[in-house]
C-alpha cells in the first residue's frame, strides 16, 4: 500500500526526521489560508499522486499552466494562482503513463534554500533478508538512470536486524555523500530515525529524494515515498486509515473485496485462473502465442460460486478485454462450481468477447456439461497450449 507525500512526511515527523513545515489542502481557500500561516517568503505547492516525477511532469490542461506538478511560489497570490490551475487538473508524469492522474490534493510547503541534493532509500532485499539503505550524491534525479550511467556513484549497505542500526552505518552514509563536520551527526540521528520508523510500520519502500542540505546547514528529508508491506497492515489500522482509495485500479479495489488476488496489466486477454503458479505459466503461454494478459488473477484455491462471478464481472467490465481465457485445474477448485460461476456471471452482464475455457480436474465432466447445456458460446480446449492458441486466434481473428 501505498500513501501520499504529505503523509508519508507527517509519519516521519513522528519520529523526529526533519521534514518542511507544510499542509494539505483540497481546495482554494484552505490554500490561502495554509500560505498565510506558513508565512513564507517562499512555499512550495506539490500535488499529491502516488506517483514520482512530478516537478518534471506536465498537465494535460492548458489552463493549468507550463510550469510541472511542484511549484515555487513567492506570494499569497502566487501560491493562489498555481492552486486553482492545478486542483481538478490531470498531471502527466514518467511514471503516471500517458493518461496521466487527476490532482485533488495540494500540499503547501514552506520553501527551503538548497545547498545540495543526495538520495536516500531504504527497501527490504530480498537476497540478504535484511533492510538495506541505498545513498548516492546524484539526489533529485531519476535515480534508475544514475544506476545504469554511473552506478559508482550509488552506495548500498544492509542492516543486521540482530544489532539495529549502528553508528558504523550512519558512518558510511556520511562518507558516501561526503558530509563534513556536524551533518556527520546529523546523518548519522537521519538513518537511526528512518530505521526505527521503516520496522516499527512495517515498511517496504522507502524513498527520500531529494534529500538536502539546507542553507541553515541542516539535512531535511524534501520528498518522501513510502509504500507499506501489505501483509502486515492488520497490525496497523493507523496506516490503512490514510489509504487513498482514488489512487487506486477500481478493478484492483473490487477485486479485494472478495479476497481475489487480482492485478490489472495493460494487455487484451482477461485471464481467470486458479492457483497463482498456474495464473503466471498461463500469461507466459498467452505472450508465447503473441499476446498480452489484461491481468492477473488467481481466485484461490477453495472458490465459490459468489467469488467465480464476481471476478468474471471484473474481467468483463475492462474495456481493454478482447477474449477471456478460463484456465482451470480442479485440485480443491471443482471445475462445476467454476462453471456455475462463469454461467451466473454471463446471465447478468452478457459475453460480448470470445470466451476460451479449458477445465481439468475435479468434477471436470459435470463442469464441462453444464458449460455445454448453458448455450453459451464457449470455445472448450483441451490443454493449456491448446487454450492459448484458441483465445489469440479468436482475438485477431475478431481483431482483422
Ligand atoms: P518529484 O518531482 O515528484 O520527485 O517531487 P519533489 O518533491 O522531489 O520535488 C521536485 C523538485 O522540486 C525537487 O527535486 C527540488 O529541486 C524542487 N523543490 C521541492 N521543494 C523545494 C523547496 O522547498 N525549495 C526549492 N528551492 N526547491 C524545491
Ligand atoms: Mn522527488
Amino acid at each position: 500500500m501505498n500513501i501520499h507525500e504529505y503523509q508519508a512526511k507527517a509519519l516521519l515527523k513522528e519520529f523526529g526526521a526533519p521534514v518542511s513545515r507544510g499542509v494539505a489542502v483540497f481546495s482554494a481557500e484552505e490554500a490561502e489560508a495554509a500560505a498565510n500561516s506558513l508565512g513564507g517568503p517562499l512555499w512550495v505547492v506539490k500535488s499529491q499522486i502516488h506517483a514520482g516525477g512530478r516537478g518534471k511532469g506536465h498537465f494535460k490542461e492548458a489552463s493549468a499552466g507550463e510550469k510541472g506538478g511542484v511549484r515555487l511560489a513567492r506570494s499569497v497570490n502566487e501560491v493562489k494562482t498555481f492552486v486553482s490551475q492545478m486542483l481538478g487538473s490531470t498531471l502527466v508524469t514518467v511514471q503516471t503513463g500517458p493518461a496521466g492522474k487527476q490532482v485533488n490534493r495540494l500540499y503547501i510547503e514552506e520553501g527551503s534554500n538548497i545547498v545540495k541534493e543526495y538520495y536516500l532509500s531504504m527497501l527490504v532485499d530480498r537476497g540478504t533478508g535484511r533492510i538495506a539503505f541505498v545513498v548516492s550524491t546524484e539526489g533529485g534525479m531519476d535515480i534508475e538512470k544514475v544506476a545504469h550511467d554511473t552506478p559508482e556513484k550509488i552506495v548500498t549497505f544492509s542492516v543486521d536486524p540482530a544489532t539495529g542500526l549502528m553508528p558504523h552505518h550512519g558512518r558510511t552514509i556520511a562518507k558516501a555523500l561526503g558530509l563534513k563536520g556536524d551533518l556527520v551527526k546529523q546523518a548519522n540521528d537521519l538513518a537511526a530515525r528512518l530505521y526505527a520508523a521503516f520496522v516499527a510500520k512495517d515498511m517496504s519502500m522507502l524513498e527520500i529524494n531529494p534529500l538536502i542540505v539546507t542553507d541553515q546547514g541542516t539535512l531535511k528529508c524534501l520528498d518522501a515515498k513510502i509504500s507499506f508491506d501489505s501483509n502486515a497492515l492488520y497490525r496497523h489500522p493507523d496506516i490503512v486509515a490514510l489509504r487513498d482509495l482514488t489512487e487506486e485500479d477500481a478493478k484492483e479495489i473490487e477485486a479485494s473485496k472478495f479476497d481475489l488476488s487480482y492485478v490489472a496489466l495493460d494487455g487484451t486477454i482477461g485471464c481467470m485462473v486458479n492457483g497463482a503458479g498456474l495464473a503466471m505459466a498461463t500469461m507466459d503461454i498467452i505472450k508465447l502465442y503473441g499476446a498480452e494478459p489484461a491481468n492477473f488473477l488467481d481466485v484461490g484455491g477453495g472458490a465459490t460460486k459468489e467469488k467465480v462471478t464476481a471476478a468474471f464481472k471484473i474481467i468483463t467490465a475492462d474495456p481493454n478485454v478482447k477474449g477471456i481465457l478460463v484456465n482451470i485445474f480442479g485440485g480443491i477448485m471443482r471445475c462445476d462450481i467454476i462453471a456455475e460461476g462463469v454461467i451466473a456471471a454471463v446471465k447478468d452482464v452478457g459475453l460480448k468477447v470470445p470466451l476460451v475455457v479449458r477445465l481439468e480436474g475435479t468434477k471436470v465432466e459435470l463442469g464441462k456439461k453444464i458449460i455445454e447445456e448453458s448455450g453459451l458460446n464457449v470455445i472448450a480446449a483441451d490443454d493449456l497450449d491448446d487454450a492459448a492458441a484458441k483465445i489469440v486466434s479468436a482475438v485477431n481473428g475478431k481483431a482483422a
